[in-house]
């Protein structure tokens, strides 16, 4: 570890000894008591002690001024409290959180016999820590925060993560949002290492036997999609002679499964031109695999609206298409454009997919439900006169499980043209 970030670890101002009381209003202590794991600023309506910094503890009581639940306190952000523990009082210390901890390992401990070195450790609220996530690259762990509350408790939070995963390094990943907030930061930044060693940014894992590299530095989210990888291993059963188009293909996830299944040609179409050289090299690093070896791979750099146009017109066609689109709807402003555009993504994919072809369309859009969305794109297969025989519906891998309505935001349709 350098010198530097020790230091500033040790001179952040630890939370406040003394937990803020809150009162809040009924709907959402009922919330609270159904296990939702945030507390709304406007639902505060009593909070006597001082305004309280992010990451002082919250003690959030009923009418009758009964324990409700603890939580993380956070004045910069509409959710006010992120709640750690309800029913009963918790001391939140090093051992409370290594419980967490430990629990969230447990419910992955079978995917390293899979095959599998990379993937969600801690998905945040649906793991009982909101607003932290924790994601395995195997002997790097990468520690993303959406709240500045979690900065007064990283260390010992990393204390705690010592104890239940050893680990070469754990990386520092701040959301956007907190990227604006300097001054809570006490001067940790986006991609410092925070314990051990970080000799490269790009870090080997293997997902499915498969062995793939993530840059966890600048990579989008941590460097890699886990959220996707049960998904992708059904693509890889589908792909036997199949030429694959991989649409929104970051660094050649599905593409590679797609090889690894069969598919003697796949293009990945992606914007991003650093994220397709590492698609690239993804599938350098299984050249000794046959399938892989066999397979033709071409990347596209391109904006995926454009480039689906113009292959139907140079005539291209395939037999496997996937889009995986980036979040259409992250606020519920946006949510007649996300359909809109899924809309407009199925009718420009049908227009390169083959008469028999399949199609898999998934969504991350967290405002858009399961039912508008694959009525949406079956509706619009419909409309382009290719209707859709849907053999899967597919959503959340183990290691992201669901903990609450928010949580669940992955789905997948698998289809073939009728
Ligand atoms: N399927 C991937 C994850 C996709 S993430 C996997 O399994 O790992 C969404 C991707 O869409 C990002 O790589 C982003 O660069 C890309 N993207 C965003 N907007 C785009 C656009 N208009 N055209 C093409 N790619 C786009």
């Amino acid at each position: 570890m350098t010198m530097g970030v020790t230091d500033l670890l040790a001179h952040i101002p630890p939370p406040a000894v003394r937990r803020l009381a809150l009162r809040v209003r009924p709907a959402a202590q009922r919330a609270l008591r159904q296990g939702h794991p945030w507390l709304f600023e406007q639902a505060v309506i009593q909070q006597p002690d001082a305004p309280g910094n992010p990451g002082d503890l919250a003690v959030i009581f009923d009418d009758q001024r009964r324990f409700l639940a603890i939580g993380l306190y956070d004045p910069t952000s509409l959710i006010r409290v992120r709640i750690l523990q309800r029913g009963a009082p918790a001391t939140i210390n090093q051992t409370w959180f290594a419980a967490q901890l430990a629990a969230a390992a447990a419910r992955r401990a079978a995917l390293p016999g899979q095959g599998t070195t990379g993937y969600r450790l801690l998905h945040g609220e649906n793991d009982g820590l909101p607003g932290l996530v924790i994601d395995r690259y195997d002997a790097v762990l990468v520690l993303k925060i959406y709240t500045l509350a979690w900065i007064p408790h990283l260390t010992t939070v990393l204390a705690a993560l010592a104890e239940v995963i050893p680990a070469q390094a754990v990386v520092l990943r701040l959301s956007r949002d907190l990227q604006r907030q300097p001054v809570w930061l006490h001067g940790l930044a986006d991609g410092m290492t925070l314990a051990g060693d970080l000799p490269d940014a790009a870090v080997r894992f293997h997902e499915n036997g498969l062995c793939f590299e993530a840059d966890v530095l600048r990579g989008q989210k941590t460097g890699f999609f886990f959220d996707q990888r049960e998904n992708r291993a059904r693509v890889a059963t589908l792909a036997a002679g199949r030429r694959t188009l991989n649409v929104f293909a970051y660094t050649g996830g599905f593409s590679l499964y797609a090889a690894s299944g069969g598919a003697p040609e796949v293009v990945s179409l992606d914007l991003s031109a650093p994220a397709l050289a590492a698609a690239v090299r993804n599938f350098e690093l299984n050249r000794h695999l046959p399938a892989v070896a066999a397979a033709t791979h071409t990347v596209l750099a391109a904006d995926a609206f454009d480039a689906l146009t113009h292959l139907r017109q140079r005539g291209q066609r395939f037999d496997l298409v996937i889009v995986d689109p980036p979040a259409l709807a992250k606020q519920e402003s946006e949510m007649s454009g996300a359909l809109r555009a899924y809309r407009r993504l199925t009718h420009l994919a049908l227009g390169v997919l083959e008469p028999a072809g399949t199609l898999v369309m998934a969504s991350c859009s967290s405002r858009i439900s399961a039912a508008d969305f694959y009525a949406t794109v079956e509706q619009a297969a419909v409309e382009a006169g290719r209707p859709l025989q849907p053999f899967a519906h597919s959503g959340h891998a183990v290691d992201h499980p669901i903990g609450f309505a928010e949580g669940a935001y992955l789905k997948c349709l698998f289809a073939t043209v009728r």
